[in-house]
């Protein structure tokens, strides 16, 4: 059964990285030569069953990951690097979604775009 191998082999790299992948560097990680086609399938499945999570920063490309926990991504968009912090946004937003807006808050995304150190020394 190549298609559970497959399923198999993709879940173990997202759980094996610290940091997000997108589908190309997902394949190139993988050792067998599996089909890009099946690797996209796959990780479309995984993201709508909930499994993987996602996000798509300003490049357009969606990345993929599989944290447990609750944590958010700075990425640099020079050397595409993603770093994972575990502070969340405040109190004081939720609380105005809520009294002003009316909603309950379900879930949220956030993320930051910057450039990191590295980056910033090389360039100046
Ligand atoms: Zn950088
Ligand atoms: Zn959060």
């Amino acid at each position: 059964m190549k298609s559970t191998k497959a399923r198999k082999d993709i879940l173990e790299i997202l759980e094996r990285y610290d940091f997000p992948l997108n589908a190309e560097e997902v394949y190139e990680i993988l050792d067998e030569d599996y089909d890009k086609s099946t690797i996209y399938r796959n990780l479309k499945k995984f993201e709508k069953d909930g499994t993987i999570k996602s996000i798509v920063f300003s490049d357009k490309i969606k990345y993929f990951y599989k944290i447990e926990g609750h944590f958010h991504f700075i990425y640099c968009i020079k050397c595409k690097k993603f770093e994972k912090f575990d502070i969340c946004y405040s109190e004081s937003m939720s609380q105005y979604l809520k009294e002003k807006l009316g909603y309950q808050i379900i879930s949220h995304t956030l993320y930051f775009e910057g450039i990191c150190k590295d980056c910033q020394k090389s360039s100046s």
